[in-house]
């Protein structure tokens, strides 16, 4: 397999003070990686820097083999982003804004008509290809968004919360898309705050806080390695939560717990372990 982005003892410094810290991983060819965080870990800066929207201040990234600093625009071409904040233009229409990516990557004008045509199509957009961007719902302003950054076939696709305030209908619908993408082999990295969307696509996690990355894995290494088994317990108007390596060990624990009220047994969950990682403050 071969690697698709790697990062190297990365830090970024704003003011001195590192946001990212010591960064260090790596996403094969053709996995769906998912980073996690609660808010301010870094999780936005760095895919900035691997999208060279800003550069590290320390270490090394690559992505599609290429160095972020000295060859961005190598990178820019193997690259599809969908961001948060780079929005799509609202007062073009559906076809205008996909003209005007394509004109940015040069692609023939043939080509980028048939490319268009085919993305809008596969994003079910084609019968809205006239209507201007600011009549679109919010999911199909995300979806164009995906069909325009996959216009000039990139090998590797970063994805910024890509169903933040999206209907459950909407979300599924893009779910299905984003997997089927990568099925046709590419490579995605996403970060979301929802851990159903993590636990469904993502092949592997990596969890980041305060800049660092402080877990790694599948969600079966993850929970294999926190505890398959959950015990949930209220006290006072709190919910404790207790960890056990699997089921029958947190159920033969609550067997023998003098009392049972507001007690409850459970397989934990990406959200357990995010929650008992990055701690229950909240911002
Ligand atoms: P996340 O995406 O995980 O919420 P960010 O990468 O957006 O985290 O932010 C990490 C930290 O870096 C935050 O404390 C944020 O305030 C700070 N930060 C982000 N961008 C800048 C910037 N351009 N200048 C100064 N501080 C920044």
């Amino acid at each position: 397999m071969m690697t698709a982005v790697s990062l190297q003892n990365v830090h970024k410094f704003y003011n001195k003070v590192p946001v990212v810290n010591d960064l260090s991983f790596t996403i094969e060819s053709g996995e769906m990686f998912g980073l996690l965080g609660p808010n301010g870990a870094g999780k936005s800066t760095t895919i900035r820097m691997l999208t060279t929207l800003t550069k590290p201040s320390d270490g090394r990234v690559e992505v599609a083999g290429y160095d972020v600093v000295r060859q961005p625009l190598q990178v820019k071409q193997n690259i599809g982003v969908v961001l948060q904040q780079t929005s799509v233009d609202m007062d073009l229409t559906v076809w205008e804004n996909m003209k005007l990516h394509g004109r940015m990557h040069h692609i023939p004008t043939k080509k980028r008509q048939q490319d268009i045509d085919r993305w809008l199509e596969y994003v079910e957009l084609h019968q809205r290809r006239d209507s201007l961007v600011k009549t679109l719902s919010g999911g199909m302003k995300r979806r164009l968004q995906i069909a325009r950054s996959l216009l000039h076939e990139p090998k590797i696709l970063f994805l910024d919360e890509p169903t933040v305030g999206l209907d459950p209908q909407t979300r599924r619908r893009l779910w299905e898309i984003i997997l089927d993408l990568n099925k046709q082999g590419m490579t995605m990295l996403l970060t979301t705050h929802y851990m159903d969307e993590v636990e469904y696509l993502c092949d592997r996690i990596g969890i980041m806080d305060a800049g660092k990355l402080i877990e790694l894995g599948t969600l079966e290494e993850l929970r294999s390695k926190h505890g398959e088994g959950l015990v949930m317990k209220q006290v006072g108007d709190r919910l404790e939560y207790q960890f056990f390596p699997n089921l029958e060990q947190a159920n033969a624990y609550l067997d023998t717990a003098p009392n049972k009220t507001g007690m409850m047994v459970r397989p934990s969950n990406l959200e357990d372990i995010f929650v008992e990682l990055t701690g229950r403050q909240l911002d």
